[in-house]
């Protein structure tokens, strides 16, 4: 692919590339692609310069100090934050709170805002494609005063259906709070329309521009936003630094969301006085680095140009979304007419769940996020356990959008060519003829000895990879029938499914059946059978898990193991050996 056909004068892909050290780094000896920019954007080297120039020769607390570093850290940090105003178009820099990210933006409204004038039987309006920080703070508001949280649902695309949001308004609305660009579909809402409707009710309108920000312009005044809440580390910036944007009216009349230093004006035992906005807000040392950095990488950002970014992402969009609907078997998720940098897609055809989809293109050097992406209700509502999402940056190329799905039109061909495990259909009454997996060895402990072992023979992770996939394959067959919702283990990305019974002339072992969708889940699930199933309940209950675990090394790969939902398997085994042993 002609790389020249990414520049033009404004815009030069590879120039922009080489400010970023990270992505000359190599995984898994491929070069880096990376495509997990909803979750966090990578940092270029003007960032990485403004944290360690701030730690070199600025650091100290700000607004605390005569001496002279406190002074230049103090103006750094309210450089920072008139950066920001600019940036968004704010009126005043007063009015940018810095926080911890969008996460905490929206808790504060709802803990300060939220908790002073909402009260019991009003209204919260959300919608179907919020993120879950944008949905628990809300419930747990809710809970608290007795309001109630209505929500907007969306099409079979990803779109809000506006004529229900129309319905769903009342005098009772209190907050409406919408994603600007959904971070699971891709979707853009109709942000300006959705608040001059809820404005028009009496409401005031949140947005979580977690993602929007670093995708298009943004000016709150012209949006009319009450509140914009969004994180730097999605912004190139640093983590553990975001932005909350409010109204100056808002923000006077709402209380202090922490108390500490920093937020007061004086304090005595009998009475405290708060600073003024933003201050009020910001208890404690705040992040004086981290806002540092984030106005670096506006600086950044501004001087590649916001327009320029969203166009060089639509164009990677489309490249994208043509490319992987040609490949057959794949299916994209979120085709909402108005989209934004975010292709969130399955496997459906062989079916191949999206923690492997993820894990066979992170062995080609691509980095996709696999799962519900924080958002549970979508994936209910377009009834998938997961997708993998590829999500782009201003330094993503056409030519890494080609080598993503050449990578996956080989993922696809290779599952096709494999033949799948027939999982034959009992009758109920079959049930005790069924294979269980045998135990590898006479207790627990033994065949955890074992895996432990043939674990430690193989040097590197690619070739415990393929001896979980090989376990997997030899899992005994789980009947369809026995994959009930009350078999269903919670808390894993794929699906997985346990059943046990006690054996039928030996009452005191328990033998355990499990199956998941996703291939290394079913390499994980086998690996736990082997040790427990056709054990006694007494062993299986005093076998040391963690150890085993640690013994393993699974424990330190924690995306392997939270994801995978390892932990809630072996919980489950636990559980349903203390059952049987009480029945
Ligand atoms: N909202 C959306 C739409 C997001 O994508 C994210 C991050 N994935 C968040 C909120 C939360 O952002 P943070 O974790 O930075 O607080």
């Amino acid at each position: 692919m002609d790389e020249g056909a990414e520049s033009t004068a404004a815009f030069d892909v590879e120039r922009i590339r080489a400010q970023f050290p990270i992505l000359k780094r190599k995984v898994h000896g491929k070069p880096l692609i990376y495509f997990d920019n909803a979750a966090t954007t990578q940092k270029p080297q003007m960032v990485i310069d403004a944290l360690r120039r701030y730690y070199e020769s600025e650091n100290a607390n700000v607004h605390r100090g005569v001496h002279t570093l406190s002074q230049e850290a103090t103006a750094a940090y309210e450089l920072a934050r008139e950066k920001v105003a600019r940036f968004i178009n704010a009126e005043h820099a007063r009015q940018i709170v810095f926080t911890r990210g969008t996460t905490e933006g929206i808790n504060l409204i709802a803990a300060s805002y939220g908790r002073k004038f909402l009260k019991a039987g009003d209204e919260i309006v959300l919608s179907a494609m919020e993120h879950h920080s944008n949905i628990v703070p809300w419930q747990m508001l809710a809970e608290e005063i007795g309001a109630k949280i209505r929500v907007i649902p969306m099409n079979d695309r990803g779109e809000l259906l506006m004529e229900e949001f129309d319905r769903l308004l009342n005098d009772r609305t209190k907050i409406v709070s919408i994603v600007h660009l959904s971070n699971s579909l891709g979707t853009v809402n109709p942000i300006r329309q959705i608040i001059a409707k809820a404005h028009a009710r009496g409401a005031v309108v949140v947005v979580d521009g977690a993602q929007w920000v670093a995708h298009a312009p943004l000016d709150v005044r012209e949006l009319d936003a009450d509140f914009y809440a969004f994180s730097g580390h999605k912004l190139y910036g640093p983590t553990g630094i975001g932005v909350l944007y409010a109204k100056a009216k808002l923000l006077e009349e709402m209380p202090p969301y922490q108390g500490g230093g920093d937020m007061i004006s004086s304090v005595t035992f009998e009475k405290t006085t708060y600073a003024a906005v933003p201050h009020k807000f910001e208890a404690g040392t705040p992040h004086v680095a981290g806002a540092i950095g984030l106005g670096a990488a506006i600086d950044f950002v501004n001087s590649i140009g916001l327009p320029n970014i969203a166009r060089h992402e639509q164009e990677l969009l489309e490249h994208g979304t043509r490319l992987l609907s040609e490949i057959p078997g794949v299916r994209i998720i979120g085709t909402a007419r108005e989209k934004a940098g975010v292709i969130s897609f399955i496997v459906q055809d062989p079916p191949l769940a999206a923690l492997d989809v993820g894990m066979r293109l992170d062995a080609e050097g691509i980095a996709v996020r696999t799962g519900h992406h924080c958002c549970q209700p979508v994936m209910d509502r377009v009834k998938i356990a997961a997708t993998a999402r590829a999500s782009f940056a201003m330094y993503n190329t056409k030519a890494e959008i080609e080598q993503l799905a050449a990578s996956l039109r080989r993922i696809v061909a290779a599952e096709s060519a494999k033949p799948r495990p027939q999982e034959r259909i009992h009758a109920v009454s079959d049930l005790e003829g069924l294979q269980y997996p045998s135990p590898a060895a006479p207790s627990p402990q033994a065949a955890a000895d074992e895996l432990i072992e043939t674990f430690d023979f193989l040097q590197t992770w690619e070739q415990r990879y393929e001896l979980l996939n090989d376990l997997g394959e030899e899992l005994p067959a789980m009947p369809e029938e026995l994959k009930t919702e009350s078999n269903l283990v919670h808390g894993c990305q794929s699906i997985v499914h346990l059943f046990a019974r006690k054996r039928p002339n030996t009452p005191d072992t328990i033998d355990f059946l499990a199956s998941s969708n996703a291939i290394i889940v079913r390499g994980l699930v086998a690996l736990l059978l082997r040790v427990y199933s056709g054990q006694s309940a007494k062993a299986i209950l005093a076998f040391d898990d963690k150890s085993f675990i640690q013994r393993l090394g699974l424990d330190k790969n924690t995306t392997m193991f939270r994801r995978t939902g390892l932990e809630g398997m072996i919980k489950r085994i636990r559980a349903e050996a203390k059952r049987l042993t009480n029945q």
